[in-house]
């Protein structure tokens, strides 16, 4: 069984695998752990474009805390680039 983690945008939970995974590198640049695996503290967003969207806005409107310590711009650029993956699906 796989460990379950709450999305950040709608706090479901589900499995981890069945997310995103975001973490933060040494210079706060989000990246997206494909393998969950990086060993660092990360947050989950369901792969799906109502949590991407949800989550853009709430950070674009600084109503969210993360929890890590990662730069804005570079989690909005991630979450762009997650956003169309899922358009392409
Ligand atoms: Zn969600």
């Amino acid at each position: 069984m796989s460990p379950i983690r709450s999305c950040i945008a709608c706090k479901s939970r589900k499995n981890k695998e069945d997310l995103f995974r975001i973490v933060a590198n040494i210079d706060k640049e989000a990246i997206i752990d494909r393998k969950q695996n990086i060993n660092s503290r990360g947050i989950y967003i369901c792969k799906n474009k109502e949590c991407i969207e949800k989550l853009k806005k709430a950070i674009n409107k600084n109503k969210i805390k993360l929890k890590i310590d990662i730069n804005n711009h570079s989690i909005l650029e991630v979450l762009e680039e997650l956003g169309e993956e899922i358009w392409e699906n």
